[in-house]
């Protein structure tokens, strides 16, 4: 077996029922992503548009897309029905983008809101206040091309185990407050996408249910 199928099997048989994992494939070859294809793995996360392209054409149909990374306006078009998950919308005005580009595709586009709760100041996404209070306005029932499927979000970067719990806890307490102020988002609003290479297990700890693991899979990034 591949150090890559290996440490997949390895991931996948710690994974508690209804646990999904995006493989992390951002800066890894083509190759390494067909090893984990054929491992079994069919979800795949990437942060950048042109490499995404790129490997949208040299994998298989049936592989997973999502889009993990910061998303600029002007690259929305070229991955709006192509991806089955747009982890990182991190601003009202993306979701209009996306919206209107996925109107005008024809297709409905499913969508994380990324929440900014670690202590890094520098990480994209919405404060946990800053969402429910866009949330609150109602704006979101226009963008009806947008599929709002859950949140996605980052644990400080740090040693501190309670810190990291309390992130993940905050990530994964927001998203229950937005479909309580929000009850007909129940059904759909159902993701929390937390938790890394490093981490993943506490995350699940603290109500992930997709957890994005890239290092441990294909090594460092190079
Ligand atoms: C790169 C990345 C990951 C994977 O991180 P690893 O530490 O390599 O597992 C997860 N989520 C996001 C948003 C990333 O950019």
């Amino acid at each position: 077996m591949s150090t890559i199928a290996q440490r997949l099997s390895e991931i996948t048989t710690t994974l508690p029922e209804g646990v999904r994992l995006v493989a992390v494939s951002k800066f890894h070859p083509v190759e390494a992503l067909r090893e984990a294809y054929d491992a079994g793995q069919r979800i795949f996360g990437e942060s950048r548009v042109q490499e995404l392209i790129g490997k949208i054409e040299a994998m298989p149909d049936d592989t997973v897309w999502h889009f993990i990374g910061h998303l600029q306006t002007n690259k929305v078009r070229a991955i709006v029905g192509k991806v089955a998950m747009i982890e990182s919308v991190d601003t009202p005005r993306l979701a209009g983008f996306i919206n209107r580009a996925a109107a005008d595709a024809g297709v409905v586009q499913p969508v994380l809101l990324q929440l900014h709760v670690a202590q890094e100041e520098t990480k994209f996404g919405f404060t946990p206040d800053e969402l429910l209070d866009w949330l609150a306005t109602d704006e979101w029932r226009n963008l009806t091309s947008l599929k709002l499927c859950g949140v996605m979000g980052m644990a400080s970067n740090t040693d501190d185990q309670e810190r990291i719990r309390q992130d993940f806890t905050l990530i994964a307490e927001t998203r229950r407050r937005i479909v309580e102020a929000h009850p007909d988002l129940a059904d759909t609003f159902a993701t929390v996408s937390m938790g890394m290479s490093h981490d993943y297990l506490q995350a699940i700890a603290c109500g992930s249910n997709l957890v994005r693991v890239g290092t441990y899979i294909f090594g460092e990034r190079t």
